[in-house]
């Protein structure tokens, strides 16, 4: 690099320290599965959903195991589908536990093989960036962008609202879903 105030070149060093994104692109970079069945990396298999019978969209539930123990909603039978929670909220996983899932996934790219879908592991390859030598020691590796999240859902409420072409929410199969919930 050149120091333009000194005139003179240096070498400069750079480190990726963390990466900040919104869930998909949390997806393809972490190598973790972000949609289907276990579209959560903390929960993994021991995620709580619901499959939609018509729209066929799969629903997270059971939000209130993140809450501290005592907290009212816990109790709140009708807001939450009639049941009261008493689960405590699964434990992250380590970075080490992250490495040790994917560190022996071997990964073949391409379309000659056909995959079988019922041994694809949530976790899908082990990422480029544990080349970096010191990617595999770092506690945090990737940042959920909050204000990216936000304007997302923040769209699809307002789209909704708004009834506007191609982006609402609202349907015949959202119709149906509701009333099968009995809403
Ligand atoms: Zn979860």
């Amino acid at each position: 690099m050149f120091d333009a105030f000194r005139k003179e070149m240096f070498e400069m060093r750079a480190m990726l320290f963390c990466t900040i994104n919104d869930f998909p692109a949390y997806g393809n970079l972490n190598s973790y599965n972000v949609k289907g069945h276990h579209a959560c990396p903390i929960c993994e298999e021991n995620i709580s959903y619901i499959q939609l019978k018509h729209g066929r969209k799969i629903v997270y539930s059971r939000h209130h195991r993140f809450l501290t123990p005592n907290h009212p909603y816990r109790r709140l039978k009708k807001a939450f589908n009639e049941s009261q929670e008493h689960d405590i909220a699964p434990i992250p996983l380590t970075s080490e536990q992250v490495y040790q899932r994917v560190q022996h996934l071997n990964t073949v790219f391409g379309k000659t093989q056909k995959k079988d879908k019922s041994k694809t592991c949530i976790w899908k390859k082990r990422s480029i960036f544990f080349d970096l030598l010191y990617w595999s020691d770092l506690d945090v590796r990737h940042c959920i962008d909050v204000m990216h999240v936000e304007k997302n859902v923040c769209d699809n409420v307002i789209e909704t609202l708004h009834n506007i072409q191609g982006k609402t929410k609202d349907g015949l199969n959202t119709r149906q879903d509701l009333a099968e919930m009995g809403i």
